[in-house]
């Protein structure tokens, strides 16, 4: 320290700064400040999961009209209890009962601020000191951070592309141990964009039994999926194994603006009340903030209201986008994906450096192709793989194939001379 600031006895927290510098939005931002200003062409967006600002993607009217009737109606004015309205904690019981063999009842659901909201209530209440929990690999940052600032010790475990990224539970079973308290599961996978057979998930509810430990079900991509293998909620084996599903409208109904989010107990057994963990879930939420009442007074609105039309007409989109990835992929010698996307909105994609000339690794490569072509992807180890890259696909199906052919060109430009 210079400059007399010695003086000062605070400091911003350390610990904190190293969280949140590995999160997709941070990575994100760093690429878009390495933008060319003159270039006149638009910015081809594929790091990150926002699909909102395309028209062909534009949220149902029917979900836009709940929220004007919420505001209208005055009735959405106070506080929300600390675990949301009743009417929208029964909306998203019922909804989510459809997928179920058992139904959910209002006490099963936590209103939360997005799917992050409920990523953060659940590792704060499993991070007991000691513990530890199972991530997958590639992952999704958000539970990197939240797991460090929680002082929650993150294991990680690899998903295997050459299997559909399935879970390879041998390797599960070696990296648990007794101060093992839960295993997280995405599904559909952000960012593998696999989708999990019932069989698969059945079998990793056994191991979770077995092992003694929770699942942590992340389905904020429920029902987005677009291959042979339909949606099945982990929840559907929570008499196996207590699970706590976390979910959003943010990706089916594409308004990660609106912040409205749940937190579930998938536990017809009630194994989490036994063991408290239904208690510290309420005791987290009471000294949280709530998702704005008006958002929660529609959601029974939205779920019940919002027609097929509507999902199949993004599943069609998604499907579409997901193929022009897949095979413009297959054109570009130096990138390989291994495994075609089922669901989601993102898919891994295996860098070839060999092929190329003056790229050193993942984020220069993302870097260059930032600054000379425009195109924004997220380098794979911002999701802890190495020479990877995460696409996401969720745009107009116009401006993917412009961004292709622009990172076909980058590709093009940067191979390695035959001699
Ligand atoms: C987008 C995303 C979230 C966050 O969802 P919000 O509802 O926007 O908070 C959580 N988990 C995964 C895997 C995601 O891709």
């Amino acid at each position: 320290m210079e400059n007399g600031l010695e003086k000062w006895r605070f400091r911003g927290n350390e610990e904190l700064s190293v969280a949140s510098a590995t999160t997709i939005r941070s990575t994100v931002m760093k690429l878009f400040e390495n933008l060319d200003k003159d270039d006149p062409r638009p910015t081809v967006p594929l790091g990150e999961g926002d699909p909102s600002a395309f028209p062909c993607f534009r949220a149902p009217t029917v979900a836009e009209d709940a929220i004007v009737d919420a505001v209208r109606s005055a009735m959405y004015n106070g506080y929300s209890p600390a675990v949301g309205i009743l009417p929208a904690r029964g909306a998203v019981a019922d909804y989510l009962s459809r997928d179920l063999p058992y139904v959910l009842s209002p006490d099963d659901i936590y209103i939360t601020i997005g799917c992050i909201q409920a990523i953060e209530v659940t590792l704060t209440v499993l991070a007991r000191p000691g513990a530890n929990i199972l991530i997958p690999r590639p992952f999704y940052p958000t539970y990197e951070a939240y797991a460090a600032s929680k002082h929650l010790e993150v294991r990680h475990f690899d998903l295997n592309p050459e299997k559909g990224w399935e879970v390879d539970l041998e390797t599960v079973e070696a990296i648990a141990n007794e101060n093992t308290v839960a295993i997280v599961i995405i599904n559909p996978g952000n960012p593998s964009g696999s989708v999990y057979t019932n069989q698969h998930l059945k079998k990793i509810a056994e191991t979770a039994r077995k092992l003694g430990i929770l699942v942590v079900a992340d389905e904020v991509y429920h029902h987005l999926t677009f291959g042979s293998n339909p949606f099945v909620p982990m929840g559907a084996f929570g008499s196996i194994v207590p699970v706590i599903t976390l979910g959003s409208i943010s990706k089916r109904w594409i308004v990660p603006g609106w912040r409205l989010g749940w937190l579930v107990t998938s536990d017809p057994n009630g194994i989490l009340r036994k063991l408290g963990v239904v208690e510290c879930i309420t005791g987290c939420l009471n000294i949280a903030s709530q998702p704005p009442t008006f958002i929660q007074g529609a959601v029974p609105h939205i779920l019940e209201k919002t027609g097929e039309d509507f999902f199949s007409k993004v599943i069609d989109m998604l499907r579409e986008a997901a193929y022009i990835c897949y095979d413009r992929i297959k054109e570009i010698p130096c990138i390989t994906c291994p495994n075609k996307p089922e669901g989601s909105m993102s898919v891994m994609v295996k860098l070839n450096l060999s092929l190329l000339e003056d790229i050193n690794d993942d984020m220069d490569f993302c870097l260059k192709l930032a600054k000379e072509e425009s195109v924004i992807i997220l380098p794979g180890v911002t999701v802890g793989m190495k020479n990877w890259l995460r696409i996401t696909f969720a745009i107009d199906p116009s401006a993917l194939e412009d961004g292709f052919g622009r990172i076909k060109a980058f590709c093009k430009r940067h191979a390695k001379k035959q001699l």
